[in-house]
């Protein structure tokens, strides 16, 4: 081992980047794509600024004794998984979770320590950008160590692009390693092998990287790291998990839905036994700042019988902290909702997607209507708050589906609720019924037999100025997680809602006034006010 490396791998987290500059590219294409007229009900013009909710929320309502509210208060379950990961096969490991607030820190530990390997995690990018601010940091402090990217964004693009293309795109990001893998943990740590004993990149699989002026794409095989030999171990992070953490109990999903391209990717669908999740509650709850916590994966409730001994698990044990997660309603029954309640369940995510049974069908998502409705009727007896997800213009929807959708809305008893457009994805299964439903076009520029993007956009829109309860939860460094860590901050839930609907009668406002760019002086004054009662 080579005794002057300090670092074998710099985990860098999350880049949130600059809302302003991710706005402008968009907005220069033309206000009329999918890509801008869905970011449009995200934000507002103050001051020849765009502020998407969150920002708005820090500009006003920030009392001092919390960090700006972003999605980057919880900690990052990917930094402690590879932390953990790395640290189990002896690898030394540092981090920076926050790229843009941890800016300086990361190039102190770039010019005085040795870092053989920079590794950039992808999960949230849907953009380029970030990587590339990040590799230009890393290279103006440290020019010796190699940077390796992996993880979601760069697996989507493997799939998605053409050799040529992805070899610009490549380039362009200019690290040394690309990771291609729905895992890719075992992939990082033979390149670290590799690195630290001058050997040849050849015998590793699902990488690429640059030989003799061109990239070699590596095998590609299926990573099949194990859950239950790699949870993830809170001690190494007991001083950096603050209030809020992120947590995994499951690899992949047991569902197939249409439009969803990730369990085909990420393989074989496995649960951590429930003992495992008590270490890590365990863990959690000794570093005693620990306030809540977020099961990150689709279906913490299946298996059901699981789900339950996780609850009576953390019942038993008297954990302080709170919890939300995704949820599957059609599972729930009124003991699985007793014991949430009792454990702490502050509210659940719906991935609810349609109010017509005939696009839950095309869709695949094996659930009815009803089924839907008794769930979500159990959740209301109980308290817990719910979040419902629908995506407007699926192949085979109409305006009559969408009609269903809205009714669905108004009258299920979800708290929240937001509406996406389709995003068409060609490595998504509806892909292979393109034919069938003649589907032309992607992202969010398409048109299937039913509709047309621009249709679903005037329909989302429609659906936003119309319906008042239950209230719009905005995305883009919001979302229903900021809904919690707004309550468990203290902000009392009458007073979360006063402040989102104060943010969304700014976008009705540009909706019914397209011309306007800047918020008006009441949409301004009423979510100061909104802030402002809380703050006395
Ligand atoms: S959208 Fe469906 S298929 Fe995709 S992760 Fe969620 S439950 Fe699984």
């Amino acid at each position: 081992m080579n005794k002057n490396t300090d670092i074998d791998c710099l985990l860098i987290g999350h880049n949130e980047m600059s809302f302003e500059d991710y706005v402008k590219p968009i907005r220069r294409m033309s206000p009329k794509t999918g890509a801008y007229r869905d970011l449009n009900l995200n934000f507002l013009q103050y001051r020849d600024k765009p502020y998407h909710a969150a920002e708005m929320f820090n500009l006003f309502g920030g009392n001092g004794n919390h960090p700006a509210l972003s999605m980057l208060n919880a900690f990052s379950a990917t930094i402690s998984y590879l932390g953990t990961y790395l640290h189990r096969r002896g690898f030394r490991f540092d981090f920076v979770h926050s790229f843009q607030d941890e800016k300086e820190e990361l190039a102190k530990k770039l010019q005085r320590q040795s870092i053989r390997t920079a590794a950039i995690t992808t999960t949230y990018y849907v953009s380029v950008l970030p990587i590339l601010e990040i590799v230009d940091f890393i290279r103006k402090y440290d020019k010796t160590v190699k940077i390796v990217v992996g993880g979601p964004f760069i697996s989507t693009q493997v799939r998605s692009q053409d050799p040529a293309s992805l070899e610009f795109l490549f380039d362009t990001m200019g690290a040394d390693f690309y990771v291609n893998s729905s895992q890719g943990e075992a992939a990082l740590v033979n390149i670290i092998n590799a690195l630290e004993n001058g050997d040849a990149f050849d015998g590793i699989n699902n990488i690429y990287y640059k030989s003799d002026g061109r990239y070699i794409a590596a095998p590609v095989s299926l990573e099949d790291n194990r859950l239950s030999e790699n949870m993830v171990d809170w001690r190494l992070f007991a001083h950096s998990v603050g209030e809020y953490a992120n947590v995994r109990t499951a690899v992949s999903c047991p569902f197939a839905c249409a439009f969803c391209g990730s369990p085909e990717h990420a393989g074989a669908y496995q649960t951590a036994s429930v003992e495992d999740i008590e270490t890590e509650m365990d863990q959690l709850d000794r570093i005693g700042s620990v306030k809540s916590i977020h099961f990150i994966e689709d279906t913490l409730n299946l298996p059901v019988s699981r789900f339950k001994e996780i609850l009576r698990t953390k019942i038993k044990n008297n954990y302080k902290f709170t919890w939300h997660s995704y949820f599957r309603c059609q599972f729930a029954d009124r003991e699985m909702v007793e014991l949430m309640k009792e454990s702490g369940c502050e509210g659940v995510y719906l991935g609810l997607e349609s109010g017509n049974d005939r696009i839950l069908k095309n869709m695949n998502k094996a659930v009815t209507v009803r089924k839907y409705l008794d769930g979500i009727k159990l959740l209301k007896e109980y308290g817990i708050l719910t979040h419902g997800n629908f995506i407007v213009g699926f192949p085979g929807e109409t305006h009559r589906t969408v009609r269903d959708t809205v009714e669905f809305i108004k009258n299920s008893g979800i708290d929240f609720f937001r509406v996406q457009l389709w995003y068409c994805m060609p490595i998504t299964p509806i892909w292979k019924e393109k034919e069938k439903y003649g589907i032309k076009g992607k992202s969010f520029e398409w048109s299937h037999n039913t509709m047309d993007s621009k249709t679903a956009c005037d329909l989302i829109d429609e659906i936003f100025l119309s319906v008042e309860e239950p209230i719009w939860v905005p995305q883009y460094n919001f979302d229903i997680n900021n809904v919690f860590h707004l309550l468990q901050r203290g902000m009392p839930l009458e007073q979360v809602k006063q402040f989102l609907r104060a943010f969304n009668d700014g976008i009705k406002e540009k909706l019914r006034e397209p011309s306007r760019v800047e918020a008006g002086k009441e949409v301004i004054e009423n979510i100061k006010n909104a802030c402002r009662v809380w703050n006395e």
